[in-house]
């Protein structure tokens, strides 16, 4: 049996960016700026400070994601609170939450959500008419590891 979710035509799309990438994101928030305010927004804590203050419009903020801000994301994917992920995660550099980095983008393949890590990839899934309209997502089916016998 196939389960679905629905993701509404107004987006929930939960944005991270690392540090060497806040500079990136804020520049490709403000040139799809028109877009985004058709969706809802939601950030982990300086990265959504800096793009209330670039979009002038309210942004929900988690937590700093060294501080935990990653992992409520990741939360979020897993109870279907968050349908879209534009995560500039910065491949030069190691970061001291590197195992939350790793299991936010765990999450997303996981859940099978629309999922982003560069500037190109970001701009493809916003110009896509499914941003738009009511899309019936594939919810993979885990039942099978979950009434697993051991
Ligand atoms: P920040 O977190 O937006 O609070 O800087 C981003 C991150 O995960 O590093």
């Amino acid at each position: 049996m196939t389960v679905s979710r629905n993701l509404s035509a107004r987006k929930r799309i939960a944005l991270v960016a690392h540090d060497n990438k806040k500079g990136d994101l804020l520049e490709w928030a403000e040139f799809n700026k028109s877009v985004l305010a058709r969706h809802e927004l939601i950030a982990t804590g300086t990265t959504g400070k800096l793009l209330e203050e670039k979009l002038d419009r309210p942004v929900k903020k988690l937590l700093s994601g060294p501080l935990g801000g990653d992992q409520q994301i990741g939360a979020m994917i897993a109870t279907g609170e968050i349908d879209v992920l534009i995560f500039f995660w910065d491949p030069m550099e190691a970061q001291p939450h590197d195992p939350d980095v790793k299991a936010l983008l765990r999450l997303a393949v996981v859940w099978n959500i629309p999922a982003a890590s560069n500037r190109t990839s970001s701009d493809f899934l916003m110009t896509s008419p499914l941003m738009h309209q009511v899309y019936e997502a594939i919810v993979p089916d885990y039942s099978s590891y979950v009434k697993r016998k051991l």
